[in-house]
Formats: C-alpha cells, sequence, structure tokens
C-alpha cells in the first residue's frame, strides 16, 4: 500500500530539510553548542548570536522590534502567557476577558483557569462561518476589560478574522488586544503595528519548523504588565526562564524566514490547489462548506457530508491523513466545539472533514484524496 496523502499540515507540518540542517549544526561538539548565556567565551557568545539572529528573523517578519520577542515552547504556552501574564500581575484590578467560543483550546483552558481566579469571560458566538465582528468586540467592552484574545485564522474550519479592526476597537478603549496567530504567521501578511496588536503567538511547528519552540511577541511601548509563568535564571527580560534552546530557536527563524519569502507564490500554488480539490468535491452531491466562503485561508478546506456517518467515513478513507469533525478533542468522541459553535448539527458535525495543504503537496496528491473522497461517500450513500 502507498503511504496515505498527507492532508493535515493545519495539524503540523514536518520540518523543512534547510532548517533541520540549521539545526543539526547547533548541537554537537564542532557544532554551535554553547550556553547563549555564557558571557565569558566565544562558544557562549557564537550562540547568542545565532540566537538574536533568529530573533531578527521574528522581528522582521511581524515589523516589531527584537526586543519585543520572548522565546517559548510554542503556541500553548504563548497563549498561556499572554493571558495569565498580564491578568495574574501584581497590582492589576480588571477584572473582564474577552475572547471567542472557537478559540484554540490553548486559550479557553486558559481563561477557564482564569475564570476560577475570579475573572469574568465573555465568549463571543461567531458567524455561521466562524468569523467575529469588531463591532461585537466593541459591544461587550467594559470598563474593567483588561484583554481581547482573537485567533487570526481559526485551526479547524480556516476562517480570517479582520484583526486589524479589532485591534483598532481594542486600541480606541485601551484594551490589551492579543491575537493567536499558529495558523496564519507565515501565510498571511502580519503588522503587529498597523493592526494595533499587543501579544501574539506563534508556533515553530505549523510552519515547517520544529515541534517545542515557539514565541510571543510582546509590546514594548508603552510597556505591559507581566508576570511570567516559569522563574529562573532571568532570561528573556525574565519573562521566560530556561536555558535557551539554540538549535529550536534556529529552527523557528529559519522557517519564519522561509514562510515570509515564500509567502505569495505559496498562497497562489494552495489556492489553486485547493480549487483543484474541491473540483472533485463538487462531484458529489449534498456537501456543505464549513469554512468561510470568502474569508478564508488558502491552505484549509472544511466539509461536511450529510447523509453518511462521521466514524464510517473517516474508516473508510485511511489512505489520507486529515482530522475529522471530532479531532481535536480525541480522548472523547464529542463533536468539535468549533462546528457547533458555529451551528453545524451534530450529525453533520461528526460527518466533517478538514483538508489542510502545504508545501509539499502535490496537484497528484490532490487528485488522488479528491476522487477518493468522491468515490466513499458516494458508496457510503447507496445502501
Ligand atoms: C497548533 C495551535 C496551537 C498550539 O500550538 P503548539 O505550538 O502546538 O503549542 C495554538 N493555537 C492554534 C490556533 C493552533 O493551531
Amino acid at each position: 500500500m502507498t503511504d496515505p496523502v498527507y492532508l493535515d499540515y493545519a495539524a503540523t507540518t514536518p520540518t523543512d530539510p534547510r532548517v533541520a540542517h540549521q539545526m543539526g549544526a547547533c548541537l554537537t561538539v564542532h557544532g554551535n553548542f554553547g550556553n547563549p548565556a555564557s558571557r565569558s567565551h566565544a562558544f557562549g557568545w557564537q550562540a547568542e548570536e545565532a540566537v538574536e539572529l533568529a530573533r531578527a528573523q521574528m522581528a522582521k517578519a511581524l515589523h516589531a522590534d527584537v526586543r519585543e520577542i520572548i522565546w517559548t515552547s510554542g503556541a500553548t504556552e504563548s497563549d498561556n502567557l499572554a493571558l495569565k501574564g498580564p491578568a495574574l500581575a501584581p497590582g492589576q484590578t480588571k477584572r473582564h476577558i474577552v475572547t471567542t467560543a472557537i478559540e484554540h483550546k490553548a486559550v479557553l483552558d486558559t481563561c477557564a483557569y482564569l475564570e476560577t481566579q475570579g475573572f469574568e469571560v465573555t465568549y463571543l458566538d461567531p458567524d455561521k462561518h466562524g468569523r467575529v465582528e469588531a463591532s461585537s468586540v466593541a459591544e461587550v467592552l467594559r470598563e474593567d476589560t483588561l484583554i481581547v484574545s482573537v485567533m487570526h485564522v481559526n485551526n479547524e474550519l480556516g476562517t480570517i478574522n479582520d484583526v486589524a479592526a479589532i485591534g483598532q476597537v481594542c486600541r480606541d478603549k485601551n484594551v490589551l488586544f492579543h491575537v493567536d496567530a499558529a495558523q496564519s504567521f507565515g501565510k498571511l501578511e502580519i503588522n503587529v503595528a498597523t493592526m494595533c496588536i499587543d501579544m501574539l503567538s506563534i508556533s515553530a511547528h505549523k510552519i515547517y519548523g520544529p515541534k517545542g519552540i515557539g514565541c510571543l511577541y510582546v509590546r514594548r511601548e508603552p510597556p505591559i504588565k507581566m508576570t511570567p509563568l516559569i522563574h529562573g535564571g532571568g532570561h528573556e527580560m525574565g519573562l521566560r526562564s530556561g536555558t535557551l534552546a539554540t538549535h529550536q530557536i534556529v529552527g523557528l527563524g529559519a522557517a519564519a524566514e522561509l514562510m515570509i519569502a515564500h509567502m505569495h507564490e505559496e498562497q497562489v500554488r494552495l489556492s489553486a490547489l485547493r480549487q483543484r480539490f474541491l473540483r472533485h468535491i463538487h462531484q458529489i452531491p449534498g456537501f456543505v462548506e464549513n469554512s468561510h466562503p470568502e474569508h478564508n485561508l488558502h491552505a484549509i478546506v472544511n466539509l461536511g457530508f450529510s447523509g453518511v456517518d462521521g466514524e464510517t467515513l473517516l474508516l473508510a478513507l485511511d489512505d489520507l491523513a486529515i482530522s475529522s469533525g471530532s479531532a481535536c478533542t480525541s480522548a472523547s468522541v464529542e463533536p468539535s466545539y468549533v462546528l457547533r459553535a458555529i451551528g453545524v448539527p451534530e450529525d453533520l458535525a461528526h460527518a466533517s472533514l478538514r483538508f489542510s495543504f502545504g508545501r509539499f503537496t502535490t496537484e497528484e496528491e490532490v487528485d488522488r484524496a479528491g476522487r477518493r473522497v468522491a468515490e466513499v461517500v458516494g458508496r457510503l450513500r447507496t445502501p
């Protein structure tokens, strides 16, 4: 049997060989293995130089300053720091947080934790394709609203939020604005200054970098009062202690630079692949596009197939590596909370599939996948 077609780039991506090569050069005795915090010898200076080069790569990609990049273990930690950092800062008195019902669990579970610590959280409902309007954010802001957290692109749907408009609303009201950009960074233009973003989460393994590394952009002026989650040697301006993982950081920087350098051509190439895939799907009657018809990432499409059993569908498509409408909470068989929140009925949510395309996806793979889905859905519908 041939390998399954990998169409789950929104779950994770393979590390680009060019990135892996640079990472490998930071590990062994003949490589750049020093502790970036060692100030007294060349091994340390050289490692620090590599870390600072990566920081410059991240800052450039976001139109930010190098002093605004904090290394973390990934977007989950970045989301935690962005919310708990300001919320639990000493002397902080505001008690209200605004987010959306379809954020990643890293944001939702952090908000749930903050609720146990005396915070009140408003969960905004998106429209039926997963979009949250700036006007709905404006309506719920209060005197004591500390922070608004809205994702740029939803990981299950691919729906794109107008973060610039939401950012403007927050800036006008002097409320902090955090954006989870794990799915959008390197794929869509991001300018933290013009978009009025105060904090922004990034993960390397969604952009052909390694797992276990990410960063949080934190606006510097005026400063945001934050408490660290991890105490120790005072690394990262005291916000995130721990010896810097040179190879991981170099990997993130290199991965980001590649994403930015090829962003526009990849947008065009992946849009064409997505269209090509959908042409196969259009042969099937009775499918629903859960993704936004207009404001959607070129690399993700979420489709529901009415009249078929979700579990049977996924089992029959065992030669495709894709996510189902229940994949993100794999411990339970609950339908996806994202699909439920945009009003997809339970049975259709179970019979929904997310296809996500990426750097190594070919036309041949897309054709194979599209034909398979059409064939299997057709077969399951005929009793
Ligand atoms: C993948 C993802 C995360 C988690 O990132 P990790 O680096 O795996 O912790 C958070 N938010 C979104 C939107 C994601 O897609």
